[in-house]
């Protein structure tokens, strides 16, 4: 078995996204452009309702999975293929948006604490020109670990006996919520060409057998290849542990939408302006 090893830490970014939302990114920044098939992680969190009010109004996406995980707070969500639904704390919402969708992410809340991740995973070019598919999945439904040490909430994949809803997917995800206690330790194996990473939410932690540079809050800690992850946590922490097999294409950005090449995203540009975007 390889021990996987910290590759480099990443702090977050503080920036802002939608219609002036704050938030912070480490993933789809200068330092962590594109962990294949991760484009994205954004933590939107505030005290301050001035700093999420404004929420997400309609916008486009194709080509890409979008996975919303909400720890405080509401979120109402509506989308071009008529889904509508309200998220609460502990809720996960996974939109493959394949060929196109037109949706909006509002509060539904005016005042309190927000707390939520947002993940985009790419899809390769033979999905991107799917009809949209949407999962939504309650808190209490998320499969759970519990011991005396930790718990582990399953958004993807298998930790002991508690499984993520998405079965036979192309990148075969792993998203574990983790919260650890003091001097205990988090063991998991990983498939050995995944890509993989921790966004640490709080506390410190140890990553493998080797020393590292300390880790603290809103960091990104991106991991080498390897097939067994330990974690030790050096105060009570809790982070988010996530995985993929890499896709391996070209990719091209637009903002929300993320294309093989520039003139698919010229194509999806296009066809936003001429209303002929989101076809289901
Ligand atoms: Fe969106």
């Amino acid at each position: 078995m390889k021990t996987i090893e910290i590759k480099k830490i990443v702090e977050a970014i503080e920036t802002s996204d939608g219609a002036g939302v704050k938030l912070k990114r480490s993933i789809g920044t200068p330092e962590a452009d594109y962990i294949d098939p991760f484009l994205m992680l954004d933590e939107f969190g505030s005290e301050n309702k001035d700093d999420y009010i404004a929420g997400f109004p309609p916008h486009p996406h194709r080509g890409i999975e979008t996975v919303t995980y909400m720890l405080k707070g509401e979120f109402e969500h509506e989308d071009s293929t008529g889904a509508k639904g309200r998220m609460t704390p502990g809720d996960v919402q996974w939109m493959k948006t394949g060929a196109g969708i037109i949706h909006s992410e509002m509060p539904a809340m005016s005042e309190g604490k927000l707390l939520g991740f947002q993940l985009w995973i790419n899809m390769p070019a033979k999905l991107k020109r799917n009809k949209p598919q949407y999962l939504y999945i309650k808190g209490n439904e998320l499969g759970t670990h519990k011991d005396a040490d930790k718990v582990v909430k399953v958004i993807a994949g298998k930790f002991e006996k508690a499984e993520g809803p998405e079965k036979n997917h192309n990148v075969d995800p792993i998203y574990f919520h983790v919260v650890l206690e003091k001097n205990k330790e988090f063991k998991c194996n990983v498939p050995k060409d995944h890509n993989s990473f921790i966004y640490l939410l709080t506390g410190q932690v140890t990553v493998g057998d080797k020393k590292h540079k300390e880790t603290h809050n809103s960091n990104l800690i991106l991991l080498d290849k390897g097939d067994q992850l330990i974690v030790k946590a050096n105060k009570k922490s809790e982070f988010l542990f996530i995985a993929g097999k890499p896709i391996g294409e070209p990719i091209a950005r637009g903002g929300p939408f993320v294309m093989n090449t520039k003139a698919e995203i010229l194509e999806a540009v296009q066809d936003y302006h001429n209303g002929t975007f989101a076809k289901y």
